[in-house]
């Protein structure tokens, strides 16, 4: 397991950024970590890379108590900041060697990280000089130096131009293929392009966590139904094939059956015996943009 979340709670004075958090995620899967804005991302990224603590749980990173370990955790992650950090009036390749020597890293990696993160055509420049998007390879060529097992990189293609967009994507898979990464944003094609796993977040709870193979096959379906009463929990859940639901508003919800039948006629039958009216239903076919807005909404 390369990162295991158990419990997590912050507080920022009193408000609640994160209740009670747990996943894990296996070497070499790529997760993306989506949610809206202030859903408790950076917040989980920093607890996460040891720059914050969390009020309650524990996070381990390979297998090191970042708590208990910080410094030990941090020599195997590579972080990107959401607000990067970087010094503008440095040169780019003065800026890796001091952080290669904060890193206790050899020079010669430089190069080849300038090289893996297609930094050459611009390494000779101040960062103050460069576009965003090759800011951002400044960030993750930072990230990278140390070799690290695990990346967490917070919006890294934020603020990027649709060009800049997809060349950071691709490297972010290219990445992946042999690092354990964590990338959170809000973008859904983000999620669909490099990640095989997504965790959706939203007022600090996992509301999702999915393989993005099952999101595809869409053997799911989520039927949005009103009724004109409230009605228990302990009713809904007698449904068949009911996966997962979720109460909206007082009538209103969310139901998610593992079927490919259509689930529509079993609704309405079970209003009837519940004594109910239905007063709307509508059927969504489970992709991610669905899912995310039936569970951010
Ligand atoms: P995200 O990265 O998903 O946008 P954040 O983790 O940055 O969300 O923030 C989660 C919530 O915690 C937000 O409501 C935000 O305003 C609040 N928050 C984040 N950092 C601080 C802080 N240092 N002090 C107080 N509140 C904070
Ligand atoms: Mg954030």
């Amino acid at each position: 397991m390369s990162i295991k979340v158990v419990g997590v709670t912050k507080l920022y004075d009193s408000q609640k950024a994160l209740h009670n958090i747990s996943f894990s995620i296996d070497k070499g899967s790529v997760v993306g970590f989506l949610g809206p804005n202030g859903a408790g991302k950076s917040t989980m990224m920093k607890i996460l890379t040891g720059y914050i603590e969390p009020n309650e749980g524990a996070v381990c990173v390979n297998g090191i108590d970042v708590l208990e370990n910080p410094i030990d955790a941090q020599r195997c992650i590579g972080y990107l900041p959401e607000h990067n950090p970087l010094y503008t009036e440095m040169y780019v390749k003065e800026y890796l060697q001091f952080q290669a020597a904060i890193y206790k890293v050899h020079k010669k990696a430089i190069s080849e990280i300038i090289d893996r993160v297609g930094l050459t055509p611009e390494s000779h420049k101040k960062i103050g000089q460069l576009s965003k998007g090759y800011m951002q390879r400044v960030g993750l060529a930072t990230a990278l130096l140390h070799n690290p097992e695990v990346l967490i990189l917070d919006e890294p293609t934020t603020g990027l131009d649709p060009n800049q967009l997809i060349e950071i994507r691709a490297l972010i898979k290219e990445l992946g293929k042999d690092k354990t990464v964590l990338l959170s944003t809000h973008i859904m094609q983000e999620v669909e392009a490099v990640c095989d796993r997504v965790i959706i977040i939203n007022k600090g709870k996992i509301v999702v966590d999915k393989l993005m193979n099952e999101i595809r096959s869409n053997h799911n379906q989520t039927i949005e139904v009103t009724f004109d009463y409230k009605i228990e929990e302990q009713f809904i859940k007698k449904l068949p094939n009911l996966e997962s639901y979720k109460n909206n508003y007082d009538t209103t919800w969310f139901l998610t059956f593992a079927t490919d039948k259509d689930m529509r006629a079993d609704v309405f039958d079970f209003a009837q015996e519940n004594g109910l009216k239905i007063l709307g239903l509508n059927t969504h076919n489970q992709n991610l943009e669905n899912l995310f807005r039936d569970y951010t909404n």
